[in-house]
């Protein structure tokens, strides 16, 4: 058994986290915590009535007295960096699905996690559709450069561009490098109009609103065609069988890995 805590457990991913843990045959819910749920219960949480699991305020005091192998993380781009190193420090392994990392706190958790020899997995996006999508869109940037990144969430999300977003840009920009796009002369009458730019030219458009759940269009442009590769998360379900096997496979590291992809595709 792998005895599981869910950090951010009242939130939209937190609850169905929760859900997922308890009904898979191989792992155990030992904690609960979020601070806007303190001295609930899990069970309520999810949706099935009492369990007899108050959810915690406080991660370090929930670590100490669960002693869970894996921590899941699903909180707040404010508060998951730390989250993630107070579970790394007690040689909890993080399962981290929170985005909003930059790149220098992506580093530290690698050194810090390679430094205990505490396996961590930082997934930007844990639907296999969107690690298609990406994928695809990797590949496809060989044969067509010029390319914009649209990505639609619903309107309570905390970070934009989204980590997917930002994810897609990294792979494009590894693929074909600096690349100009458009015309130089190109004048933005409202800042912000042509999207946020991400190194190496790639343009980021965030939509948010009521009713989306999690979705990314990637748009490429050749000469008299275009190509679209679309991936829609109709609903937080996408996302358990990713964070399963990343609660898993991170099991058997000794390091942080940063994608999913490098768990599905290469290993
Ligand atoms: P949410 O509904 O706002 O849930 C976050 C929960 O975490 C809230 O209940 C929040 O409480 C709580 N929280 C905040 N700080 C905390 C802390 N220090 N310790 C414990 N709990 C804390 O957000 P969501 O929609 O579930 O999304 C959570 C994150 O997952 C976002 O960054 C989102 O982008 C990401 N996400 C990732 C994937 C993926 O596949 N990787 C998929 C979907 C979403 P308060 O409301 O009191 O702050």
């Amino acid at each position: 058994m792998i005895n599981v805590l869910v950090n951010g457990a009242a939130g939209r991913m937190g609850r169905e986290v929760l859900k997922t843990i308890w009904n898979a045959d191989d792992t155990e819910l030992m904690a609960a915590v979020d601070p806007q749920a303190a001295g609930e219960d899990a069970g309520v949480l999810m949706g099935i009535g009492s369990i007899g699991m108050e959810v915690k305020s406080d991660l370090t005091s929930a670590l100490e007295s669960a002693r869970p192998d894996v921590m899941v993380d699903f909180t707040t781009p404010g508060t998951v960096y730390g989250n993630t190193m107070i579970a790394l420090e007690r040689r909890v392994r993080p399962v981290v699905g929170t985005t909003g990392f930059n790149p220098e706190e992506i580093q530290r958790i690698k050194d810090t996690s390679t430094k205990f020899r505490t396996g961590c997995i930082v997934a930007p996006n844990f639907a296999i559709g969107a690690l298609l999508m990406m994928r695809f869109a990797a590949e496809a940037c060989k044969y067509f450069p010029n390319v914009e990144i649209i990505e639609l969430h619903h309107d309570q999300k905390l970070d934009a561009p989204s980590g997917t977003a930002v994810k897609t840009a990294e792979l494009i920009t590894g693929m074909r490098g600096e690349f100009k796009q458009g015309s130089p002369l190109e004048v933005e009458k409202i800042p912000g109009a042509r999207g946020g730019e991400f190194e190496g030219g790639i343009r980021i458009h965030s939509v948010r609103l009521p009713g989306f759940v999690a979705h990314q269009e990637v748009l490429f442009g050749g000469l008299g065609q275009t190509l679209s590769i679309r991936h829609d998360s109709i609903s937080r379900e996408s996302f358990m069988p990713g964070v399963l096997l990343a609660v898993r496979r991170v099991m058997g590291l000794e390091e942080a890995v940063y994608g999913l992809e490098n768990i599905i595709f290469e290993r």
